[in-house]
């Protein structure tokens, strides 16, 4: 059997029960206002989330009409919780755009629907041909997957040069009858078998199709750039008291990250040493001085753009005695009252320090 035929195949005996989803194979086009909102709820969220909203929304606004001419803040409270919110405010505004220019009525064509707010091509698609049975493809992240192992495609899948062949791809291969089932068979078929890692080519349909599975590639397909791995430094910092109870503050160099912000002094691991090595170290090199290392205070995680840090801080004692810090990698030092901190700039990591510092009943060393 052809590809098309196994899949519908396979669709018909285990097509998932979905809210949106209409009864055997006949098409009303009056529900493409259901299967619309569905796709737009379905964008970037899993289905189990989307259901509840679904039915609330429908309970509210069962008609286009309902919709359109509900005021915008009522339906963004409908939206709460189930994010990226530009979804609910084109929604509200593609109803007025249905009522304005095709008199009610979602249309048909993919050109039309691609006329409406928030329409992309996959969603255009997707009501094209689950409400009105057009032969339109709807290419979202599972079915790229499912075509990129079917045929083995090996260029790199976010170019826009590879988009344009799957849709192509996509294109040729649609069935003349049902292409709304074969659309959602594609999809079901992606999310419930041919997952991102460890598909389930076992139980596929269309594994004796899959070009990839019988070259053993299948869980290299698609091919993805890889991200660069993003640097993880180890960073301490020295909660350095003194005898009157101050802690010891340096400010940062003003070129550089988070230049002339105030901190707590410390700096990166370097390989081979250990954290407390490395705070000494790093003492003696920005303010000249030594100081009793004491216990591991808290541990913050903070992201930077390019890097990420984990923060160890330690609770240290001021060698009394043995004269002032000195400004040498630094732009200047301060002893500094707890209470006193709020008055300096800090960076988020050395906030949460401080949070977690004044929110302990016994501070001093
Ligand atoms: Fe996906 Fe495996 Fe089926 Fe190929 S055989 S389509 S890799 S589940």
């Amino acid at each position: 059997m052809a590809l098309a035929d196994d899949l519908l195949t396979w669709y018909d005996t285990q097509a998932i029960a979905l809210p949106w989803r209409m009864a055997g194979h006949e098409r009303m086009p009056e529900r493409a206002y259901h299967v619309w909102l569905s796709e737009i709820m379905l964008q970037q969220t899993q289905v189990e989330t989307v259901k509840p909203y679904y039915a609330r929304f429908l309970e509210a606004y069962p008609t286009i009409d309902d919709l359109a001419a509900a005021p915008l803040g009522d339906v963004l409270k409908l939206w709460e919780g189930l994010g990226y919110y530009s979804r609910a405010r084109n929604l509200h505004k593609a109803a007025a755009q249905v009522i304005e220019h095709f008199g009610g009525k979602i249309p048909e064509s993919v050109s039309e629907l691609l006329s409406l707010s928030g329409v992309g091509r996959y969603t255009a698609g997707a009501v094209a041909s689950i409400a009105y049975g057009m032969r339109e493809p709807a290419l979202d992240g599972n079915v790229i997957r499912v075509y990129s192992r079917l045929f083995d495609i090996t260029d790199e899948v976010s170019l826009p040069a590879t988009q344009a062949k799957f849709w192509e791809l996509a294109e040729t291969l649609l069935p003349e009858a049902r292409p709304g089932d074969y659309n959602q068979a594609l999809m079901d078929l992606g999310r419930l078998i041919c997952k991102p890692r460890a598909p389930r080519c076992e139980s596929c349909p269309v594994q004796k199709h899959c070009l990839a599975y019988a070259r053993g590639v299948q869980e290299s397909r698609p091919v993805k750039v890889k991200k660069p791995v993003t640097p993880h430094y180890q960073v301490t910092a020295g909660l350095i008291w003194n005898q009157r109870g101050e802690l010891l503050i340096a400010q940062r160099p003003l070129k550089g990250l988070l230049g002339g912000l105030w901190e707590f002094p410390g700096g990166k691991q370097e390989t081979g040493e250990t954290l407390t090595d490395c705070l000494r170290r790093e003492l003696r090199e920005e303010l000249n001085i030594n100081v009793d290392v004491g216990e591991l205070f808290t541990v913050v995680k903070h992201a930077f753009t390019h890097f990420k840090i984990t923060l160890h801080a330690f609770t240290c004692r001021y060698h009394e005695g043995s004269g002032e810090p000195e400004a040498i990698g630094v732009k200047d030092w301060a002893w500094v009252a707890p209470g006193d901190l709020e008055r300096y700039a800090f960076g988020k990591a050395d906030r949460q320090v401080i949070a977690h510092l004044l929110s302990r009943d016994q501070m001093l060393f």
